[in-house]
């Protein structure tokens, strides 16, 4: 999971969590408050009706005696037994009367003889009791009513005729009026429901007799009380658990939706907070890859001076100055290359010893950013070391110091490079070297032997060197050497007069050793040159047609236009007869070619011979091998340059050819 999606979970985790403990709490305290009240009211409820129930059945016998007391109609028609008439004087009597709402007349043998009822507001469910069951029931009240005892009835001189008893309804109007919002009245007689607000389906399973004012538990949210009532009844008052259920789960659907919508919000800022935090280190990460894949124009956007901002503005600078190094470091780095090249090519170009001598300490010196350096030559015969040539002295000025002694002469005599610190000790300065307090000495060998010393030299501390200062010296001064043997071995073939006798071109000989000092250095340097090999072509006949003598000086014309044509660090010598080769070093095929190309043209274009001779017209064969395409010793080149010959005199003389790659060479052989 990423971060971003991880801080979003968590944000919103912190927020929700609490809300749903704070919603679950509220939920509880809201419903258990309205329970709570609705059980308040239940005391209330219950003695407010106990006390209606009281006021109602005060002196109630009183009254139901006052109705028809001293009444003269009422004991004649009680005495007649006559139903009807009976009945219509109770109706009557009863409509006068306010607080009663049912009378019965009883005969001797307690029969009903009249019966009167003001319109009971029974509750749905429930039916008033019948004018017998009022005669059975026991005074007080039962059945969703309340009675007096039966009042006996007395008919002058006849005694007791029969009884009256009137009463009040258990009714809605009695029970409405004492009721609370909220609370349901019932009344229960025995164990039953005899009237209740609550249907004829409410059931409490309680008796009468057990009833003392405590609160039943009716079920979940659900509360009651009970009370006794007179006559062996009881009333209940309870909560319906219904509205309190409702409740409950309305308060719960709007912690809900506030929950929902807090959630909704929540998200929405834990992504932008999450974002806010992570979107820095995305584009830091991306600045990290970015240098990784050496993209160092990458730049991170500074969007705050926060710790942040600070942070990506550090990162931009870091890779600013990686950018700048890397650059620099680069350009310095060709800049060697190239100057390396150039000495290189200085070196394989001249046999001049002073020039070339020039070349290597100015080129080293350049490398490694010094502008005084001294290349000291050893001389044999006197066993020290003089200045040869500098840079940024006069040589002049220094004097000869003597192996051993020294910076110079330490080097001399251990063959190794040094690096000279006056800071961290070493050899000290003879008085004849300038004093710097930094150097870097390497030795210069030729053939295996100490032919100098080249030193370059640091004013201050911004100029010391290291070891890869020390590295590039040594590789220039390697260079020298070479380039130094080139220069003796040359002198050296002057020396011996390697020629030819005849043409005045270098012989055989010359040519072998030659071509083994080209071979080292091409080796060592990964460096190309190339052989030729010419023939005149149709020579004998030259010879038979104008005789010997004028069939030599055709040659020494021929190998002086041919010198000619060749540059001065190539070798042209006379390899037998009218056989010539060449040895073209730092020249590739195609160079090798173009070479050949000039001679055949040269030879072919112009005819030979002097003011007052006959013109011989004369054509060249040339073979061409080039190291490394066709071979790597003297014996392969030789041989792929003199095959190139061949094919070229049997392909039909006259031409250049190119010996074929090595491949072939290996099948040929
Ligand atoms: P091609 O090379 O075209 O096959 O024919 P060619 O007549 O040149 O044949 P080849 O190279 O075999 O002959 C070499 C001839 O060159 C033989 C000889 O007469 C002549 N020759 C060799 N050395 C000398 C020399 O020193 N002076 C003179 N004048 N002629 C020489
Ligand atoms: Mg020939
Ligand atoms: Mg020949």
């Amino acid at each position: 999971m990423s971060l971003q999606r991880r801080l979003t979970l968590f944000f919103m985790l912190i927020v929700i969590l609490p809300l749903l403990v704070a919603g679950f709490i509220v939920q509880r305290v809201i419903v258990g408050e309205i329970s709570r009240r609705a059980v308040l009211s239940l005391r209330p409820t219950l003695d407010a009706t106990v006390a209606i129930y009281n006021r109602e059945e005060e002196s109630l016998d009183q009254r139901v005696r006052r109705t028809v007391e001293g009444d003269q109609r009422f004991t004649a028609l009680f005495r007649t037994g006559r139903e009807v008439a009976l009945g219509n004087y109770l109706e009557r009597r009863l409509e006068e009367s306010l607080d009663l709402d049912f009378l019965v007349a009883l005969g001797r043998n307690d029969q009903v003889l009249g019966y009167a009822s003001k319109a009971p507001s029974f509750l749905p469910g429930f039916r008033p009791p019948s004018p017998s069951a009022i005669a059975r029931a026991e005074p007080g009240a039962s059945n969703g009513m309340s009675r007096t005892p039966a009042i006996p009835v007395e008919v002058a001189g006849k005694g007791t005729q029969g009884h009256l008893i009137g009463g009040f309804w258990l009714d809605e109007d009695l029970l409405l009026a004492a009721s609370r919002s909220g609370v349901d009245l019932s009344v229960i007689s025995a164990d039953r429901l005899v009237s209740s607000t609550a249907g004829v389906e409410a059931s409490f399973e309680v008796e009468v007799d057990y009833i003392d004012p405590f609160q039943l538990e009716l079920g979940e949210d659900a509360k009651a009380a009970a009370t006794k009532l007179g006559g062996g009844m009881g009333i209940i008052a309870s909560t319906p658990s219904a509205p309190i259920t409702e409740l409950s789960r309305q308060v719960l659907t709007s912690m809900l939706v506030v929950l929902l919508l807090a959630l909704v919000g929540t998200a929405g800022l834990a992504y932008l907070l999450a974002r806010l935090i992570t979107r820095p280190l995305e584009e830091l990460s991306q600045g990290a890859r970015a240098i990784a894949e050496g993209r160092f124009d990458h730049r991170i956007p500074v969007r705050s001076k926060d710790e942040v901002g600070q942070l990506a503005s550090a990162f931009n600078d870091m890779s600013g100055r990686l950018s700048q190094t890397i650059t620099a470091l680069s350009s310095s780095r060709d800049q060697i290359q190239r100057a390396v090249r150039r000495v290189g090519e200085t070196l394989r170009s001249t046999h001049d010893m002073k020039q070339m001598l020039d070349s290597i300490l100015n080129t080293a010196a350049d490398a490694v950013d010094a502008d005084i350096a001294v290349l000291w030559l050893f001389s044999v015969a006197r066993g020290e070391l003089y200045p040869a040539v500098a840079r940024g002295l006069d040589t002049e000025s220094l004097g000869r110091v003597k192996v051993g002694d020294g910076v110079v002469g330490f080097v001399a005599e251990r063959a190794r490079p040094l690096i000279v610190s006056q800071v961290s000790g070493g050899p000290a300065f003879s008085r004849h070297e300038p004093q710097f307090p930094h150097a870097i000495a390497v030795p210069i060998y030729s053939q295996e032997r100490i032919m100098g010393v080249l030193v370059v030299y640091g004013r201050d501390a911004a100029q010391s060197f290291g070891q890869e200062e020390l590295d590039t010296v040594s590789f220039l001064a390697e260079q020298g050497g070479v380039a130094v043997e080139n220069v003796r071995l040359h002198e050296e073939a002057q020396r011996l007069s390697l020629t030819d006798g005849l043409t005045g071109v270098h012989n055989r000989r010359f040519f072998q050793m030659q071509f083994r000092q080209v071979l080292a250095t091409a080796t060592r340097f990964e460096r190309p040159f190339s052989v030729l090999m010419l023939d005149l072509d149709y020579f004998k006949a030259v010879n038979d047609r104008f005789g010997h003598q004028r069939g030599d000086a055709l040659l020494i014309e021929f190998s002086q236009r041919v010198k000619h044509l060749l540059r001065e660090v190539d070798t042209f010598a006379r390899y037998g007869g009218e056989e010539f080769i060449c040895l073209l070093s730092e020249t590739d095929v195609q160079g090798a070619t173009t070479t050949a190309g000039k001679i055949h043209d040269a030879i072919k274009g112009t005819p030979f011979g002097g003011m007052d001779e006959e013109l011989v017209s004369l054509t060249v064969s040339i073979g061409l091998a080039a190291y490394p395409d066709h071979g790597d010793s003297f014996k392969a080149l030789v041989e792929a340059a003199d095959q190139a010959l061949y094919k070229a005199k049997q392909t039909g003389r006259d031409r250049v050819c190119v010996a074929s790659a090595k491949p072939d060479l290996k099948l040929a052989n």
